[in-house]
């Protein structure tokens, strides 16, 4: 395990306990201020550590690699150097921001530049995304959906515990968390309806999701197996994969999610390294019947990763409508990235795979409002006495995940997102 993962690290910069953002996390993001042109940094508490000044500061000349990686708008170029740089630059920062170093904190005029204030920056979008697939990983998320809209004692289609099963998405319309969405406009047909229409998506819905970021690509042709699936993982981000309910109930015969889906998802903006969720890694839950021998896979896979959902109206208290838990799904992402490649299909630097709807056992942990309210039958109360069965204009919805063990949290910080009304 890196070194920058000892529980026992400190940092000089002060990091409360509730924070996400602890020495032994360190995650990767991008940011720009009023004077600071879009750049990579680090989330140290409450602070962003700037990478250009730490860079042009000559604090990274031992370890070889183009340090203008960092004045870039994404992560791509810097993700692209590859995990002996990337974790080296981590290694590096991690032993810059400990207490014991005085190699920054006793220089008081780099320190002020160096380090900037959370709240005095906006997060952008981490990467460019070249390509973007969503999974279907849950055993509880789809037995749910399965109930519903098909059969209750066959709620999983027969291919499910074979393989992972998932769709290719729409990258250009994913979003960094704060970014406003409009409820989407579609066709929709009610069922004793004689003819569709369109208007309005009246059954907007969140998935709650997590999704992996690839830091190194593959041959067109070429296989990626689980045993080195996490050579190809560059880190990890929230993931609300925004659905209207009631266009894809029209549309998604036969080929499956379209424009119920492609009108937007949103990213939580600090990309958690998979190194920095190593302490964190757990078994992954039995699979039976046997998989194929490219599915099987040695050691821990699933990772233990707190969620929650909030939803929060305009000028009102917000609720935790879900609490769920990213260890629960049945195919790990060693699992979703051999599958994936299994055909030959190949790998880019900054596609996101999306892991489906997160769902645990309970009513309480269920990913969507589809599930929590099961189609609209159990509305959830509000605290200002209103009701949701799914979201309306102007809730923002707040998605929230950490990590927990021997005293270090890890957490992933907010991935938020609020829907205005159609245009
Ligand atoms: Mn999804």
């Amino acid at each position: 395990m890196s070194r920058a993962n000892n529980p026992q690290l400190k940092s000089w910069v002060d990091v409360n306990s509730s924070c996400d953002f602890p020495i032994q996390n360190l995650p990767f993001g991008v940011f720009k201020t009023t004077n600071r042109t879009p750049r990579a940094g680090v989330a140290i508490g409450e602070y962003i550590l700037d990478l250009s000044v730490i860079a042009d500061a000559g604090l990274f000349n031992a370890i070889p690699f183009e340090k203008n990686v960092f004045a870039k708008d994404v992560l791509n170029w810097f993700i692209a150097l590859g995990k002996p740089v990337t974790n080296a630059v981590r290694e590096r920062i991690s032993d810059l921001l400990n207490v014991e170093n005085a190699e920054l904190s006793a220089n008081a005029d780099l320190k002020l530049k160096a380090l900037v204030k959370q709240n005095d920056a906006q997060m952008l979008m981490p990467v460019f995304i070249p390509n973007y697939t969503d999974f279907y990983s849950s055993k509880e998320h789809a037995t749910n959906v399965g109930i519903m809209f098909r059969d209750p004692a066959n709620a999983l289609l027969p291919n499910w515990k074979h393989l992972p099963v998932g769709y290719h998405g729409r990258a250009s319309s994913i979003v960094v968390s704060g970014t406003p969405i409009h409820r989407p406009k579609g066709q929709t047909k009610v069922d004793d309806a004689p003819a569709p229409s369109f208007g309005p998506c009246k059954l907007l819905d969140f998935e709650l999701e997590m999704a992996f970021i690839t830091g190194k690509s593959t041959e067109l042709g070429t296989s990626v197996s689980t045993a080195k699936a996490d050579d190809y993982i560059f880190g990890l981000v929230l993931f609300n994969d925004w659905s209207a309910r009631d266009i894809q109930k029209w549309e998604y015969v036969p080929l499956g999610p379209f424009l119920a889906k492609n009108f937007g998802s949103t990213v939580s903006p600090w990309i958690v390294t998979l190194e920095a969720l190593e302490p964190f890694k757990v078994e992954s839950p039995k699979q039976e019947p046997e998989v194929l021998p490219y599915l099987k896979f040695d050691g821990k896979k699933n990772l233990d990763i707190n969620l929650e959902v909030e939803i929060v109206p305009e000028n009102g208290k917000g609720k935790i409508v879900s609490q769920s838990n990213f260890k629960y799904m049945y195919w790990n992402m060693a699992q979703q990235l051999a599958h994936h490649t299994s055909n030959g299909c190949n790998i880019q630097i900054g596609d996101l795979y999306a892991s489906g709807t997160i769902s645990g056992p309970t009513p309480d942990s269920y990913g969507s409002m589809l599930e929590i309210s099961w189609q609209g039958k159990n509305p959830i109360q509000m605290p200002d006495g209103t009701e949701r069965k799914f979201i309306l204009d102007n809730d923002t919805v707040v998605i929230r995940g950490f990590c927990e063990k021997d005293g270090v949290r890890i957490g992933f910080g907010e991935c938020s997102g609020k829907i205005l009304p159609a245009l």
